[in-house]
């Protein structure tokens, strides 16, 4: 059984070996092993082709749950981490679906297409225009028609498509900037590394609906830092 809303089209496994569901296989046991219960992500991160987002130099390594390396000093995330934060995302929801999914640091894409799978909408942001570049490319060549992408600094958020059921960061600054909280719908929930370099902590922000907001620490993480402007 497949629990993926949005499944993502055979043609997106095109010219794949076998080898590749093996080593996703794989990476889903882990991941259940190192304490991922909700069944959805697993599911989502077993079926996403993790090599398209990569260089194909480090193509042997797509399913090792570690962060890589997509070039401009950047990363994609630990696939632990990427399925930590979409499982305290979706939790809020208590098995219902966010509608509306702001991102902020798209970097090689994988993160939205992850998202893509079990929410009504993304809508990333990437400060590195080449970056982007290559995250479109993935989400047409992988078909995915809600996606959308911004070339932007992500401490403004999106202003004109709030407010967001859901936010999640993908870079740590040493606060939420306010702007995008300011995003966040009263009932949503926003997933954040908070911290320096050396010391992050991932936060989760949850609205009650009534405009009070309660924060949980979800424990250490280790993320590329947010920055300002556009690069
Ligand atoms: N979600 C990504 C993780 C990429 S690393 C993935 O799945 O691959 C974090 C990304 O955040 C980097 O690409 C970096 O350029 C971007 N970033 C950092 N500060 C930003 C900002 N202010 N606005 C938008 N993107 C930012």
């Amino acid at each position: 059984m497949t629990m993926n809303i949005h499944p993502l089209p055979p043609s997106a496994f095109k010219g794949e070996g076998m080898t590749s569901q093996r080593a996703r296989d794989r990476l889903a046991a882990t991941l259940k092993e190192s304490g991922i219960r909700d069944p959805r992500v697993i599911e989502v991160i077993r079926n996403t082709p993790r090599h398209h987002f990569i260089d194909q130099a480090l193509h042997s390594r797509a399913y090792e749950n570690t962060a890589l390396p997509i070039g401009h000093g950047q990363t994609i995330s630990q696939p632990w981490v990427v399925a930590r934060m979409t499982e305290a995302l979706l939790e809020h929801f208590n098995g219902g679906v966010p509608q509306k999914v702001l991102e902020i640091g798209t970097g090689s894409g994988y993160q939205a297409v992850v998202l893509a799978a079990l929410v009504g909408q993304v809508f990333t942001v990437e400060r590195i225009e080449e970056l982007l570049r290559q995250a479109r490319r993935r989400f047409r060549q992988l078909g995915l028609a809600n996606v959308r992408s911004r070339h932007d600094d992500g401490k403004l958020g999106w202003p004109d498509q709030a407010p967001f059921d859901a936010i999640i960061l993908t870079a740590a600054g040493d606060a939420i900037p306010s702007q995008v909280l300011d995003q966040l719908s009263p009932d949503g929930v926003l997933v954040a590394p908070v911290g320096s370099p050396s010391s992050q902590t991932l936060l989760r922000i949850r609205g009650d609906g009534q405009g009070d907001f309660i924060q949980e620490e979800l424990g250490a993480v280790s993320f590329v830092p947010l920055l300002g402007g556009i690069g």
